[in-house]
């Protein structure tokens, strides 16, 4: 494989579609190749003007009176990332709060609504956040947790993975919750077979889709999906803690139940009544008051992402993870390494993970000398 070529990089380069996009972000040091998307996505040039005027003239002009366009914030900012980036229908995607947080507040939803079912499926590679959290709902509902076991370097997206949960999810199962992709290895769960999996046992699916949104696309209504949650700082680009959003289906949203009552989830929220009386619709998964300057993050870094588009991002993404595949067996492979993400381009989401006991020392060392930014996984795991 000519991967190391830099002519044939530069000749890639020429002709990317995407180029014009480079002048859209901001580049502090051009010479550091900044591998870290995947953790925090590059600064947009458009976010710092945005926020300048959302701090000057809604905050330091309008005072209060900015609460009246302020107030629909996460709706109208859910509605931007639903369509083209999620494949969700209007009014089913709201932004709000952390990712962590909106997991707890569907997956418990979601049991609350079944009763007869105290199970909950995901696999042991799911983030620390997810199983932590998973763990947390179970333990406090008397209810299990039962995890099915992955190929770590492929994450769901391969058939054991789908066999192996095939053998976890029976009638018993209130609630399956994976990640689409896998932030360890990269590997793209199949969405479709997954979620007819959890509804054939009768149970709901809840997917977590930090890895995915912007990096590849997604078709939630395509799916039949029921809940998902998502950030905002990795492939969207919004900064570090912007908040992440929510999808309830519409089936759902007035079935289920969030567990976090607060005024920003309340029908005639401004009346400040007696007791909590949930709103109809997607809003009554919010809780307290938004987070709106780190929405309007959200809003300017999402109108890139929408105007390249997600097609557009995967197929360079694959391009990209495939040259970086090639680079890897040619010159790492020798030294040990071993790719720790499906060979298969299609199955990638959009960054490769390599293996190695050096791992640590390399990636600290391509940091420190200001040559390339990618991260490190314990225990022997640099993604880029
Ligand atoms: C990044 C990520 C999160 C982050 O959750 P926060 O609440 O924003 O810290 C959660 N789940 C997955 C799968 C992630 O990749």
């Amino acid at each position: 494989m000519s991967g190391a070529d830099p002519d044939r990089a530069a000749e890639l380069d020429a002709r990317d579609p995407l180029a014009r996009f480079r002048d859209r972000f901001v580049f502090a040091d051009p010479d550091v190749v900044y591998f870290d998307g995947n953790s925090l996505g590059r600064l947009p040039v458009s976010t710092a003007a945005r926020l300048a005027r959302v701090v000057s003239e809604e905050w330091g002009g309008d005072l209060i009176r900015s609460w009246r366009h302020w107030r629909n914030l996460p709706r109208r900012v859910g509605d931007v990332l639903a369509g083209p980036l999620l494949g969700a229908a209007p009014g089913s995607v709201a932004v709000s709060d952390s990712t962590s947080v909106n997991l707890y507040k569907l997956a418990v939803a979601a049991l609350d609504a079944q009763p007869d079912r105290a199970v909950i499926v995901t696999d042991e590679d799911n983030f620390v956040s997810d199983r932590f959290l998973l763990d947390g709902v179970a333990a406090a509902r008397g209810a299990e947790v039962r995890y099915a076991s992955t190929p770590p370097d492929e994450g769901l997206s391969s058939p054991a993975a789908d066999a192996a949960l095939g053998r976890l999810i029976d009638g018993d199962v209130a609630l399956v919750c994976l990640s689409h992709v896998s932030y360890l290895s990269g590997g793209i769960a199949d969405m479709v077979a997954l979620t007819a999996l959890a509804h054939d046992a009768g149970a709901m699916v809840l997917w977590d889709l930090s890895h995915s949104v912007g990096a590849v696309p997604v078709d939630l209504a395509g799916a039949g999906v029921d809940l998902a949650v998502g950030c905002t700082y990795k492939y969207l680009n919004a900064g570090p803690g912007a908040p992440a959003f929510l999808y309830v289906s519409h089936e759902l949203q007035d079935r289920l139940r969030q567990p976090i009552w607060g005024w920003f989830g309340q029908s005639g929220q401004f009346e400040m009544g007696p007791r909590y009386e949930p709103a109809r619709g997607v809003a009554s998964y919010l809780t307290g008051t938004p987070n709106v300057i780190g929405t309007m993050m959200v809003a300017a870094a999402v109108e890139v992402i929408e105007e390249a588009g997600v097609d557009a991002l995967w197929q360079k993404s694959r391009r990209l993870t495939e040259m970086l595949v090639g680079l890897i067996d040619t010159h790492l492979a020798p030294l040990g390494a071993v790719l720790a993400s499906p060979r298969r381009p299609e199955a990638r989401g959009a960054h490769v993970s390599v293996s190695h006991p050096q791992a640590w020392p390399w990636c600290r060392n391509l940091v420190t000398r200001r040559l390339v930014v990618g991260d490190f996984r314990p225990p022997d795991v640099i993604r880029l």
